[in-house]
């Protein structure tokens, strides 16, 4: 891994090129990736356990119970919202 390999705050994506950001971020400014949130700002806690919810639904063919109590999972373990930078 290099030095300046950047990961999404939120998520763990890797952060490689420019397109892996929102659109129109700054990409020194901004470590989260177009998934987890716009130019300006990370999505909320819960738009991103909704957004979370849905893909594990999709990805790993969970209930939407099963899928929530996962996101609520990653997302404890989430840097971003661990830190208290979100609610
Ligand atoms: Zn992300």
């Amino acid at each position: 891994m290099q030095a300046n390999q950047k990961m999404c705050v939120v998520c763990g994506m890797p952060l490689v090129k420019v397109e892996d950001y929102p659109e129109g971020a700054d990409t020194n400014v901004v470590d989260w990736c177009k998934y987890c949130g716009t130019k300006d700002n990370m999505n909320s806690y819960e738009q991103a356990l909704k957004g979370m919810t849905e893909f594990m639904m999709k990805s790993q063919g969970m209930t939407e119970e099963q899928a929530k109590k996962a996101a609520e999972e990653a997302l404890k373990n989430s840097a971003a919202y661990k830190d208290g930078r979100l609610k």
